[in-house]
């Protein structure tokens, strides 16, 4: 139930006043649905409106002039603006109103009447001139140009000062809450009060207001992150207290160990003790292992499977696509299979009587693992007794998808693998409702792939040295972004680069993209894991842990539009075997020096993690596209950099909380019910009600 003293907030946006039918879907789209998101609009920046005269005006500044009407310059086409002459005693300042309705601030605004006239000062030819100003006022209504002002964010049709408004408006709306936030932190830090916070947020006194370290808004960036971290602890509490069957370390796993060509790396011994532990707990596990390219994760999940078996259990591993699924099957079957564990396939393109076969093994527990696509959650599966889900790539999946699979048994333990680092500081806020593993530790004997970057004036040469090599029998990624607004575009660009290298490469040139159905992109990467495509331009990251340890060169052009983990990522999907790999990161010059640096990291190191970090560092948290990808929530004040301090905090205070008071029924739990429902994070985790 919504505390009755949110209504006004949770009121549509229509109920703000000067917000009908024209404005609504512009704010809609500008700040959200409801008063609050209106509420939550913060300024972006100050501008002060200095008085000034025309004989010491600067061009581009905002300024403020005590004027005279001096001539009307009616346009003589209707391309041309109307222009109101003005005159302040030191020079001439000419008003300038494109579209029709100079003529109506003419007629207000007659020749010989006194004005006071605010805006962004131009220079055209030797006249001074603003173009519809920001204020036009009589001397009478001169209060009515605030000297500083506040600037919102805007869109077309929404003037930043229409936003402001409605932004102070619905200030009005928002009452005093009861404070949620523990006293002698507030006092601790200096903060104010929600209220406080947020009527300091919409009349900032100076730049440093608008800055993410100021009090005001540190205290709001609490808040949300916050009711974040406690939505993820009580969904985490949530689970625990579900009661799933014990599961006890096998002979099986360890028979398979014993079998394996190399010895397990410490993480990943560690790993398989942490899915051991909640094996025993008699809990719902939800764990994630997270792990570079390449760290190992599937033997671990393998082993799992295998204690799962063992205790007379089944297990499923889902797979986005249908070439991943078919590699982990590959990988898995036999080694399970040696020792008594049978595994079947399913994907998409199963039909028919192998299908049903397929279906009824598992139904009856003959077989005692699934590993497939979507085609594992349909309808028409049924597991005999499923106690284990083990979903790679995560965050492909969606959480209706991953539920429907674990809907499959009762109380299913939840193994999650993901491959996208994520900065240490960051790991609460996307992952805080599941128990994370990192694998943080590569098996040994694996060369790093020797990486550079080149200008794309090199391209030719980049082309020439990449037939060289297929002629030698490599086999290679060339990988164009996404990057102008148009997909059609950026298509154009990678076909345009497909001929080209067919051009100097001959035939076997592929070509995947965005655009492909499943089939078509699943055909395109197995006629290249089989060799039949020597050189796979792509546009996007199709597959990110496919497997093909005969390519050994990676081209990525335009690495600059890259996020960095995406980069790591994409490299990774070479150097997979015993030849040595390269990579080679294709830029349009001139390189910005953060840029300049972003790359250099990648030359220096292969540790996603620190990769990450890095490019945390660089960008500030600015750039929200490549933490978005990787899941990062989509927060209105919190600032995954500036307030990583705040994350920790928040978490620890989150696990304090629902440990104390996990009904959030004491006063204080009240009030942060308040403050849930505030930021109302149910709508939007990425791992919400997961598991
Ligand atoms: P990812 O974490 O990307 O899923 P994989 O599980 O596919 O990585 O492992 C990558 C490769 O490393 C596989 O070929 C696997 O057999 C191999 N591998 C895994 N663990 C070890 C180890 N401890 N020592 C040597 N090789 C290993
Ligand atoms: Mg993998």
């Amino acid at each position: 139930m919504r505390p009755e003293i949110l209504f006004p907030l949770y009121a549509p946006v229509t109920t703000l006043k000067g917000v009908g039918a024209r404005v609504a879907p512009l704010l809609e789209k500008l700040a959200g649905p409801i008063v609050r998101d209106v509420l939550f609009l913060a300024p972006h920046s100050l501008v002060r409106r200095r008085p000034a005269t025309v004989n010491t005006a600067i061009e581009g500044e905002v300024q403020t002039f005590t004027v005279e009407i001096d001539e009307h310059q009616k346009p003589r086409s209707p391309q041309q603006p109307w222009k109101i002459r003005t005159f302040d005693g030191s020079g001439f300042l000419t008003l300038v109103y494109f579209g029709s309705f100079g003529h109506a601030v003419a007629e207000k605004n007659p020749v010989g009447a006194k004005r006071i006239v605010s805006g962004k000062v131009e220079r055209f030819g030797s006249e001074w001139q603003i173009s519809h100003p920001d204020y036009l006022v009589a001397p009478d209504k001169a209060d009515e140009i605030p000297e500083v002002e506040t600037v919102y964010p805007a869109t077309a049709g929404l003037p930043a000062r229409t936003v402001r408004k409605l932004a102070l408006q619905a200030l009005t709306q928002a009452a005093d809450l009861p404070e949620w936030q523990d006293p002698a932190w507030l006092a601790k830090g200096g903060f104010p009060t929600w209220k406080e916070a947020l009527e300091r947020l919409h009349a900032p006194v100076n730049e440093a207001d608008l800055l993410p370290i100021a009090p005001h808004i540190r205290r709001l960036a609490y808040d949300e992150l916050l009711a974040h971290q406690l939505a993820m602890a009580q969904r985490k509490a949530d689970r625990r207290a579900e009661p799933a069957d014990k599961i006890a370390p096998g002979p099986k796993a360890a028979a398979i160990v014993a079998d394996l060509p190399f010895k397990l790396t410490g993480a990943q011994d560690r790993a398989l003790a942490d899915v051991r532990h909640d094996f025993a707990q008699g809990e719902r596990m939800s764990r994630l292992l997270q792990g570079d390219v390449g760290s190992g994760k599937t033997v671990v999940a393998m082993l799992a499977i295998a204690d799962v078996a063992a205790a007379g259990a089944q297990s499923a591993l889902m797979a986005p696509t249908e070439i991943l699924a078919r590699q982990h099957y590959e990988t898995l079957a036999a080694p399970l299979a040696a020792h008594g564990i049978t595994t079947v396939l399913l994907t998409g393109r199963d039909k028919g009587a192998a299908r049903a076969e397929k279906l009824r093994a598992l139904a009856s527990g003959a077989a005692q693992v699934a590993i497939g696509t979507h085609a594992l959650f349909q309808n028409e599966v049924h597991f005999q007794s499923l106690q284990l889900a083990v979903v790679d790539e995560q965050h492909r999946f969606g959480v209706a998808q991953r539920q429907l699979l674990q809907a499959k048994g009762r109380s299913v333990h939840l193994l999650a693998m993901s491959a996208t680092p994520i900065p240490r500081t960051l790991e609460l806020t996307v992952y805080g409702d599941l128990d994370v593993s990192r694998i943080d530790e590569k098996p040994p004997g694996r060369t790093p792939v020797a990486t550079r970057a080149a200008p794309m004036t090199r391209v030719d040469e980049v082309e020439a040295r990449l037939r060289e090599a297929v002629a030698g029998g490599a086999q290679a990624f060339w990988i164009c972004p996404l990057v102008s607004e148009s997909e059609l575009v950026d298509l154009k660009a990678a076909e345009q680069r497909a001929i080209e290298l067919r051009a100097t490469i001959g035939d076997g040139v592929g070509l995947v993209h965005g655009k492909m159905t499943g089939p078509e992109k699943d055909a395109v990467m197995a006629d290249f894991a089989d060799n039949r495509i020597k050189v796979l331009v792509a546009t996007t990251v199709v597959e990110v842990g496919v497997n093909v340890p005969n390519a050994t060169i990676m081209v990525i052009e335009q690495a600059e539009r890259f996020g960095l983990a995406q980069l790591h990522q994409l490299r990774g999907r070479v150097g997979r075997g015993r030849r040595e790999s390269s990579c080679v990161l294709l830029y349009d010059p001139p390189l910005s020096e953060t840029a300049q640096k972003r790359l250099d990291i990648l030359r220096r190191t292969d540790d996603g993690f620190q990769i990450a970090e890095t490019d945390l560092e660089l960008r500030g948290g600015g750039d929200a596209l490549g933490l978005r990808q990787s899941g990062f929530p989509d927060y209105v004040f919190a600032d995954p950099f500036a307030h990583r301090d705040l994350i920790a905090a928040a978490g620890d205070d989150a696990r304090l909380i629902i440990g104390r008071d996990p009904e959030l029924t004491s006063e204080r739990g009240k009030a942060l019910r308040v403050l849930q429902e505030l930021f109302d994070w149910r709508a939007s985790s990425p791992l919400k009600d997961a598991g």
